[in-house]
């Protein structure tokens, strides 16, 4: 073994062998493989071999398309037979709510290009024979469904990638990993040392082990899991004998089953409710080509419904009973990608399907590492989605429930409560005492909306129970005043000499002056946004000056404002009493705040830490809970902190995009006059401790201009009349700002060489592919969530970001992408929701304030 190599990739199951490969096949051949045993000794020997392209994440049914698509080409290169077997195969619905998921499926994958179709029960038995039809209502067929040989595929990954250059070591157990000063970590193992640039993690049932080696506990946890395998069947081989084909896959959601021909008999696995974790804390080194005792009992629920579903079984025996444990992440999808604070320390792991995901995962990860971003939006399973807060309990808890769910529906409106409340803030209290119906995000419980005694979500595809208070809140927004918690947006503190120059190099959009707020787009070397945020500057350098500084384009706060004219003429305001001030004995302090998606905290501060400068005087904090936040808004909102703060909050004094310090109560806040509702409103943060205090002087004051409460579902269907995207929907990493509607706020000529101008420029020249557009959509009782389908012309042209019910306007409202040369056609669109298509109208102004007369008056 070498004592150097590029790249240490960890673990020789499937995942691990496909990343060596993938790498391998970009050119960087000085990499190695290290297995503790045999390849294939965790997980990957004893899976059922199954392969599907379906996934709730469309960017990962892309991933896992590829996946598929790849085993005839590691089959030839490596010559080793990977006994793929492509059937097809029928998922199965047994209820309508079933169904219209099942339509779901359909439509998204119309435009990701499967060949997925709706079918009869009947025509479902056909293609399956062992299916009673009396049991479903219909069902999808998916051509691409197929099994596989586990060993066969994984042998291939790592011949194939030896053949480029690669090289595999097995038996060779990885036992420590230490970082050097320089930077490379050094691997230590039973055979020897190497040192290495990179390490990828895809130990597979002891990724956890391996990264604790590292000083970080991931949030993957191993469940038990079985399947059955039968005698021969006679309805199998007389099928096998008329056909001249195999039974082919079936996969019965509402049995929570799934279902294939192994030899002359069927095997049978299920997710069973009473799921078991397996090695909760530590798995064991001694556990190699081994099976667990499989528990009967346990699954018995499944297969007696798997039993009526599929009545030949009720006449055949039981050859074996597999029981095998495998890793999950929270939330089911992969952790993959660079690790937050550990340069070159790559995370490969919690693959739950990875003979569906394994290529992708390759191909996503030695792409990172090679280019430096994945080429793909693999948002679903990045690691960076998970922050501290998913302890080692916190996951148990997800993942049996996740587990126990895998085949379940989940309605849009439907929230899980496995491992909550978990973080909370300090109105948790008091808005749950006001009927709050609580979601999460990133781990902290947010306001959704606020239930009249008796009322909760009813879960459905249609417009439900809330459909109604949702209305009122948003109503109360409009008409007055509203309050809402918005203490789930990440903030994040930038401070130090060198802030400033590294914030204009970091971001696409002109820095704003102190006091004042500007929309700041962050984009990636290849052009492509990693971010939107809201930046403030918080630098106390006296007072602002007294020339209006330079307005032009990517002057984002001018422009959010329609003219500019009213955010410039305030930077001629001579300072708030209230302003900061100088500070630091009077020299210039340079502090800024950044504002962005809550869930995308460590997947911005991996951004940011990577674009440090090493020595620079630049800090960069996530503020976490540390800031909390509420915000009010509506037209009578500057009335109500007019009464709460001893402050001028006059337009002239306080206008749209400032941001001073003042009092609310007697509580030390930050208040930004910005509201993501698109109207005349105040973002208002403070120390937590704070916080009911500010929460019970803003009730007590608004009583007088009847506050309403909202929640997240209510700013949903307000920002939607305002045609405003968010990050993680419109705004993701496969697109570019022009074709998301954020050139307004590039500054592609400004003097900082900003991180992506070149690759911005040549998308401004060159027009992008693809447009932001907002429809309204003829919709009746149902309103688009994302992921539906958009047609023009008879064909799917585009895909839906989110969308809503607007209930001040009254419209059902979709986003979503659409090429750019049928981007400005007002007719002719349809939207595809639960089964039927839906006629749908550009809707290029904004359907409220069309003007900004509410936002800057
Ligand atoms: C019963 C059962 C049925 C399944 N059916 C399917 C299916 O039909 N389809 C599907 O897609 N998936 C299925 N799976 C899941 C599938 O097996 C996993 O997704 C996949 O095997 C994960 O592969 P991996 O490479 O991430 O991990 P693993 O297979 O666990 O591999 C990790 C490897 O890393 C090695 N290793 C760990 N630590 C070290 C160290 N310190 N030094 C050196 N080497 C180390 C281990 O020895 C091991 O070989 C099934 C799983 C089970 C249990």
């Amino acid at each position: 073994m070498k004592s150097h190599a590029r790249v240490v990739v960890i673990g020789g199951g499937v995942v691990g062998a496909s990343v060596l490969y993938h790498l391998a096949r970009r050119g960087w051949t000085d990499v190695m493989l290290l297995e503790r045993d045999e390849l294939t000794s965790g997980s990957t020997w004893h899976a059922a071999g199954g392969m599907h392209t379906i996934n709730g994440d469309p960017n990962v049914a892309k991933l896992q398309k590829y996946t598929i698509e790849l085993y005839k080409e590691i089959e030839e290169l490596s010559g080793q037979a990977t006994g793929v077997h492509v059937t097809g195969g029928v998922l199965l619905a047994a209820t309508e709510a079933r169904m219209d998921w099942l339509r779901g499926v359909v439509a998204k994958g119309r435009y990701l290009g499967l060949d997925l179709e709706e079918i009869s029960a009947e025509e479902a038995h056909r293609l399956m024979p062992l299916n009673d039809p009396k049991q479903f209502v219909g069902a999808v067929r998916n051509s691409e469904d197929g099994h596989l040989d586990p060993s066969g595929v994984t042998h291939a990954y790592a011949k194939a990638a030896r053949k480029l250059g690669a090289e595999v070591h097995r038996f060779t157990k990885v036992e420590d990993i230490v970082r050097r000063p320089d930077g490379a970590w050094r691997v230590i193992t039973d055979k020897g040392e190497v040192v290495a640039e990179h390490v990828v993690n895809a130990a597979g049932l002891w990724a956890r082990e391996v990264g604790r080696m590292v000083g970080l506990e991931l949030p993957v946890l191993a469940m038990e899991h079985m399947y059955l395998i039968t005698e021969d069947m006679p309805e199998v081989a007389e099928w096998n004998a008329r056909t001249g084909t195999e039974v082919i896959h079936a996969v019965d959601f509402d049995g929570e089953l799934y279902l294939r021909q192994e030899r002359g008999g069927m095997l049978m696995g299920t997710y069973e409710k009473a799921g078991k974790p397996w090695s909760e804390r530590v798995t064991p080194w001694n556990f190699g080509h081994e099976l667990l005792e499989p528990d009967i009992d346990r699954i018995a629920p499944s297969l007696e419904v798997g039993f009526r579903h599929f009545p030949a079984f009720q006449k055949t025996g039981i050859k074996k009973i597999i029981n095998g444990p495998f890793t999950f992440a929270p939330d089911g999808n992969p952790l993959v990608g660079p690790v937050r604070g550990l340069p070159g320390f790559w995370s490969a792991c919690g693959v739950m399907a990875g003979f569906s995901q394994g290529g992708g995962v390759g191909l996503a990860l030695s792409n990172w590492m090679v280019d430096g971003d994945p080429g793909a939006d693999i948002w679903a399973m990045d690691v960076a989605r998970y922050g501290d807060w998913a302890s080692m309990r916190y996951t148990n808890a997800k993942v049996r429930e996740n587990y126990s769910r895998r085949f379940s529906i989940r309605f849009p409106n439907e929230e899980l409560p496995a491992g909550r409340p978990l973080r909370t803030t300090p109105v948790y209290d008091l808005l749950s005492a006001r009927g709050a119906q609580w979601g999460v995000a990133y781990g902290l419980e947010v306001p959704l909306w606020y239930a009249p005694e008796g009322v909760k979500d009813a879960f459905s595809w249609r417009r439900s129970t809330d459909f109604e208070h949702v209305a009122r809140e948003a109503r109360a927004v409009r008409e007055g005043v509203g309050l809402m918690e918005i203490s789930s947006f990440a903030k994040y503190r930038i401070t130090g000499e060198g802030a400033e120059g590294w914030l204009d190099r970091l971001l696409a959009c002109r820095l704003p002056q102190p006091g004042r707020m500007a929309l700041a787009p962050m984009l990636k070397e290849d052009g492509k946004l990693i971010g939107d945020f809201t930046l403030a500057n918080l630098s106390a350098e006296g007072p602002p000056p007294l020339t209006p500084p330079h307005k032009g384009e990517g002057d984002s706060e001018a422009l959010a404002a329609g003219t500019g004219a009213s955010a410039a003429g305030a930077t001629l305001t001579p300072p708030s009493p209230l302003w900061g001030g100088v500070r630091g004995g009077g020299h210039p302090v340079q502090e800024w705040m950044i504002f962005g998606s809550g869930v995308a905290e460590q997947y911005h501060m991996r951004w940011f830490e990577t674009h440090l400068p090493a020595d620079g005087p630049v800090r960069v904090e996530a503020l976490g809970l540390s800031q909390v936040g509420l915000s009010i808004a509506g037209p009578r909102s500057r009335e109500l902190l007019a009464k709460v703060t001893a402050g001028d909050v006059s337009n002239a004094a306080f206008p749209f995009m400032a941001i001073r310090r003042m009092d609310i109560g007697m509580a030390p806040c930050i208040v930004g006059r910005i509201s993501y509702t698109g109207d005349l409103g105040y973002e208002i943060w403070m120390a937590p401790e704070y916080q009911r205090h500010v929460f019970e002087t803003l009730t007590k004051a608004g009583d007088e201009f009847s506050l309403g409460l909202f929640g997240s579902r209510a700013l949903n269907a307000l920002r939607l009349e305002k045609n405003y995207g968010s990050w993680a929907r419109e705004y993701r990493p496969i697109y570019g700002p022009l074709e998301a509607g954020m050139d307004r706020f590039v500054a592609y000529s400004k003097e900082a060489a900003f991180i992506g101008r070149e690759a911005a420029q040549a998308e401004r020249q060159a027009g992008g592919r693809l447009r932001l557009r907002a429809f309204v959509m003829e919709a009746e009782d149902a309103d688009v969530i994302g992921d539906e389908p958009i047609w023009h012309g008879g064909a799917v042209r585009g895909w839906v970001t989110s969308g809503g019910y607007a209930h001040n306007a009254g419209k059902s409202i979709a986003m979503g992408y659409v090429p750019k040369e049928i981007a400005d056609e007002p007719d002719g669109f349809e939207i595809e929701l639960l089964g039927r298509r839906h006629k749908a109208r550009l809707q290029p102004a904004p359907l409220f304030d069309a003007n900004f007369e509410r936002l800057r008056g």
